[in-house]
């Protein structure tokens, strides 16, 4: 049996050819139709003298039977299920899929993040709204806000303070403020955002999110 390709020769960090999770063919069955060459994205299947021939049976997508289920004329097995079921147990790969979960949930709010971020800066940005938490009263927030905006050509509208209760206030529990970022002369905004953004951190807010509206 070949050992399997480079790029598959883990399975969740198992080594791959120690899982015996491949297609068997009946070539008294197969017709040679070819739909297990032409489906599987792996390239496990050559084609020899009008029968498929699993060549590359260890770059089988462990638990994968889609040849299996396509074949017409019933051709392909698979060992029982269990022997996935067994090596998961026997590797505790739950922990490890965690880990790997976390990291692809990372990777891909970057890429959201990152392609928001494209997006925001590829087109001309007018109006931008905010909503933020944190505790703004003795920081002078909206004073400072305001100073960054006198005698330039932005503003703020639509400000909105929510204070949970005055009492919570009182005792620093966190408030939500809400406002809009505008071009008083329909100009883009996105360098002033920076300067809105490094307000907010120095003044250790939280920003929640941030929409070009
Ligand atoms: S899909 Fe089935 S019948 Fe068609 S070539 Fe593959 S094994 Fe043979
Ligand atoms: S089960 Fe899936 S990955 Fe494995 S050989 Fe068939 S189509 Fe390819």
């Amino acid at each position: 049996m070949k050992a399997p390709s480079t790029q598959f020769a883990l399975w969740h960090g198992i080594a791959r050819d120690t899982i015996p999770w491949f297609p068997t063919v009946n070539h008294d069955k197969c017709i040679g139709c070819e739909l297990c060459f032409v489906t599987c994205g792996r390239g496990v299947y050559d084609i020899h003298d009008h029968k498929a021939w699993p060549e590359r049976q260890y770059d089988c997508m462990v638990g994968c039977t889609t040849c299996a289920n396509i074949c017409p004329a019933q051709a392909i097995t698979f060992p029982d299920k269990q022997i996935v079921q067994k090596v998961e147990r026997e590797h505790k790969i739950l922990a490890i899929v965690r880990k790997e979960a976390a990291a692809k949930h990372a990777k891909l709010d970057a890429e959201k993040a990152r392609a928001q971020a494209e997006d925001l800066a590829a087109a001309t940005v007018s109006k931008v709204s905010f909503h933020l938490a944190g505790e703004f009263g003795e920081k002078r927030f909206l004073v400072k806000l305001e100073a960054l905006i006198k005698d330039r050509p932005f503003d703020i509208v639509n400000l909105k303070l929510e204070v949970p209760t005055l009492k919570g206030a009182l005792e620093k529990t966190p408030s939500h403020m809400s406002f809009e970022v505008t071009s008083t002369d329909q100009q883009d905004i996105t360098e002033f955002l920076n300067e809105v953004r490094t307000l907010v951190r120095d003044n250790q807010l939280v920003l929640i999110n941030e929409t070009r509206v």
